[in-house]
């Protein structure tokens, strides 16, 4: 097979067909100089929610952001816990900090999202909600965590910011919380020109408090109702946005085509693959698979031109940054054990077969078959 260079995601790829339509978009918004909220953002606002099947959408400029406003409007602060999956990006922690609460984590199962069936020993009398990670596009076990917390009377807040338009028991997530939220990094299955995110709810109350929690707590110009902070998501990056979200659909489409062909070409190796729980659509923002001597591995791919990554090399706990929370190497073995062995494919919309082929060709080399 011909050498090749696999990028891990390559953006251009998925820019160049729209980027005539994304260039028009931004030029209309520079002969009208409505940068700031406006009609672009409430536009995409409606567009997103309604591809998720809910009634309201609230702009902000990041994923963080959408975490740490859904936590105050919610009435989470100094002195409530959070729990959160200790296998996660960091800002899904970090946002509880912004809220004031503190992190509580609880380990991850094997499929890398927050093992429900050891959340409730991490409960306690200050416990207020529980922050489900949709890892790697996978949905959580969404009625086992809804179950606990209605029987400890806590909030749930999803964080989607991986999965946009996956789905769990044919609903797609962002519906199972009061507030729900997503992040719109370049990188994520809908990503935009910069940073940029969104809180859903279907509750109406919520969201006008949201737009004004946003906006300098501003009811209108200069009527500021209560404290609020300036997390606006930007006009151009929802003109951008909205562009994309046509494709969406099709892209989620395209990266659960190649998680077939990667599965099928690499099933006889010694490696675990990701596993697909029945009644949930996973929409593979991340192809992660499990290998042991797994930098050995990326080294070889790395001298095949194949980029690979690790989602995540260090769990929270084991942070330098986290370290305050007082957790020790030990308390979550899954975690641990999982990110000294995960490996990210490469997974993006316009990957070609001879792509995917080339890296699980190079991956059968490596182990000699
Ligand atoms: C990307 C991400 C976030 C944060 O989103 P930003 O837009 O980068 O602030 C939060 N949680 C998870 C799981 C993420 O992947």
């Amino acid at each position: 097979m011909n050498v090749m260079n696999v990028k891990f995601l390559d953006l251009n790829r998925i820019h160049e067909p729209i980027k005539q339509e994304i260039l028009t978009e931004i030029n209309k918004i520079i002969d009208k100089n409505s940068y700031i909220l406006g009609e672009k953002v409430e536009e995409f606002e409606n567009n997103f929610a309604r591809f998720h099947g809910m009634n309201y959408g609230v702009g902000v400029d990041s994923g963080t952001s959408a975490l740490e406003l859904g936590m105050k409007v919610l009435g989470i602060g100094r002195g409530d816990e959070v729990i959160v999956p200790v296998n996660t990006f960091i800002a899904t922690a970090s946002a509880v900090a912004f809220a004031d609460a503190m992190p509580v984590l609880v380990d991850c199962d094997k499929n890398y999202n927050i093992d429900a069936g050891k959340i409730e020993r991490a409960i306690t009398k200050k416990t207020r909600a529980i922050i489900p990670v949709h890892l790697y596009g996978q949905p959580a076990d969404m009625s086992e965590i809804l179950e606990i917390a209605r029987r400890y009377n806590l909030k749930v807040i999803e964080d989607a910011c991986q999965a946009h338009g996956a789905s769990y028991k044919d609903k797609k997530v962002g519906n199972f919380s009061e507030v729900s939220c997503f992040s719109f990094y370049p990188g994520k299955n809908l990503g935009g020109m910069g940073d940029g995110g969104m809180i859903l709810t279907n509750n109406k109350e919520l969201a006008e408090k949201l737009k004004m929690l946003r906006n300098y707590g501003q009811s209108k110009k200069y009527y500021h109702d209560f404290f609020g902070y300036n997390r606006r998501l930007d006009a151009l990056q929802a003109a951008i946005l909205n562009v994309k979200l046509k494709s969406l659909e099709e892209w989620n489409k395209q990266r659960r085509e190649i998680a077939r062909r990667y599965t099928e070409l690499l099933k006889d190796l010694p490696i675990i693959l990701p596993n697909e729980k029945p009644g949930r659509e996973h929409v593979y923002h991340l192809f992660v698979i499990r290998a042991e001597n797994r930098d050995k591995l990326a080294e070889f791919l790395k001298n095949k031109n194949i980029d690979t990554g690790l989602h995540y090399p260090i769990p929270i706990h084991l942070q330098k940054s986290y370290a305050g929370l007082g957790y020790k190497e030990g308390d979550f073995p899954a975690a641990e054990k999982y990110a000294k062995e995960i490996l990210s494919l490469p997974m993006f919309p316009g990957m070609t077969n001879e792509e995917v082929e080339y890296v699980c060709s190079s991956i059968k080399e490596y182990f000699g078959k």
